[in-house]
């Protein structure tokens, strides 16, 4: 029996890890849920897998989610610092990290310190910190499962493989709900807009990113730090059937890819059950439906988003730092409409003019990195 312990329970990853879990109840068990501040959800998903601990970060709802659970022998805990002392658990045996953002850099760092195997969600831990993070791995003997489809696509073509340097890797990307409209055109597309992804189903954050690729951004430099492969080794490919999740190539040109229907189940049970393979309900592939495959370049011009995390992870230091702080800020600006969708990465690319380089960053460094950015790039938003 596995105990895993579910970051951010209450999201998209979160809620299909919950069903990964129900699905097979003789391999794994919940141990631990914790959310940011849907106390409803929390409540119910505590009630139904009758986990060890819960935690909610917002202290606000402490006293909502303690009261519900108090006929029940569940721990209740509350606030950011809980979050990193309940992964050092002595039973939990493996953490998913499905917590968005920046926020979930502390807890994943406490749960490799503490010797968990992690499943990760949350790439902005790798892009912030993927120095720091691939180190602390290496010291701890902590392995990283990957749960982004990519990554666990390219994880899956490398079984058996460990022999064979990675000539390439063909990092998908659907091209997101923007993929064939025209600059004019993205001038004025709307949050709304931006939040129909036409293959996935996603947390507000991460589909917004991906409308603006700087998701795939984001991946590159994720699979720069898991597969150590130079970013311009990564090629991204636009595959707007998201059904090649992704693909390597070797020295001899063969190159494998992973397919499947588009269902982050797979992935995030892998990293699970990883090396076995569990049965899995759900849609099959079925290439006949399918019928043909797509395959384009990326647009530089339409989606800068793209290239400013090739320019982040070509000069290292603080800068993907800097990239996942501004994105995290314009981002939200976008969704709160206080700025257009082209101003995302115009924004972005000042505030990495403007943040102070630190080419070998400490952590302490990266923190102070990110809250600085965030006033940078809000101030930059406010005198627009
Ligand atoms: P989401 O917004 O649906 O869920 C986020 C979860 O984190 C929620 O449970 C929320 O309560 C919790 N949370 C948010 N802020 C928090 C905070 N400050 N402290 C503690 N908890 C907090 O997001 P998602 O789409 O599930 O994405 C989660 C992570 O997985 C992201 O890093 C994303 O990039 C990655 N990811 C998601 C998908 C996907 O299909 N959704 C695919 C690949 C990777
Ligand atoms: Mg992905």
């Amino acid at each position: 029996m596995k105990k895993i312990a579910i970051l951010g329970s209450t999201g998209s990853i979160g809620t299909q890890a919950l069903d990964v879990i129900k699905q097979h109840p003789d391999q794994f068990q919940a141990h631990t849920l914790t959310a940011g501040s849907n106390a409803e959800l929390l409540i119910k998903q505590a009630r139904e897998f009758k986990p060890d601990t819960v935690v909610i970060a917002n202290e606000d709802k402490y006293t909502t989610v303690s009261q519900a659970l108090s006929d029940l022998p569940i721990k209740v805990y509350a606030g950011p610092d809980a979050l990193c002392q309940v992964v050092e658990s002595t039973q939990i045996d493996m953490v998913l990290t499905a917590m968005v953002g920046f926020a979930g850099l502390r807890p994943t760092i406490a749960a490799i310190k503490a010797g968990k195997a992690i499943a990760l969600a949350n790439k902005e831990t790798l892009v912030v910190a993927g120095q720091i993070i691939s180190t602390l791995c290496t010291t701890h003997k902590v392995p990283i499962l990957p749960v982004d489809s990519e990554h666990s696509a390219i994880f899956q073509c490398l079984n058996g493989e460990a022999c064979n340097p990675i000539k390439r890797i063909l990092l998908t990307a659907s091209g997101g709900p923007f993929r064939s409209s025209t600059l004019a055109q993205l001038a004025t597309v709307t949050a709304k807009q931006a939040l129909q992804h036409p293959n996935w189903k996603m947390g507000a954050k991460i589909t917004i990113d991906s409308a603006t690729m700087l998701n795939k951004g984001f991946e590159m430099i994720e699979a720069h730090w898991l597969y150590n492969v130079k970013p311009h080794d990564i090629q991204i490919v636009i595959h707007p059937e998201s059904i090649i999740h992704s693909a390597i190539e070797f020295n001899d040109g063969a190159v494998i890819a992973q397919l499947g229907t588009p269902d982050m189940r797979l992935p995030i049970q892998y990293a699970f059950s990883f090396p076995y393979r569990l049965p899995l309900q759900g849609k099959r592939l079925n290439l006949f439906e399918i019928g043909t495959l797509h395959f384009e370049q990326p647009d530089a011009q339409r989606f800068p988003c793209l290239q400013l995390a090739y320019d982040a992870i070509e000069r290292k230091g603080n800068m993907p730092c800097i990239l996942n702080a501004a994105g995290e800020i314009t981002n939200a600006a976008f969704r709160n409409e206080r700025i257009s969708f082209l101003q995302i990465p115009q924004i972005i690319a000042q505030a990495m003019e403007q943040v102070d380089f630190i080419p070998q960053p400490t952590l302490d460094d990266l923190f102070q990195t990110d809250a600085i950015t965030r006033q940078i790039t809000e101030s930059i938003i406010s005198n627009h």
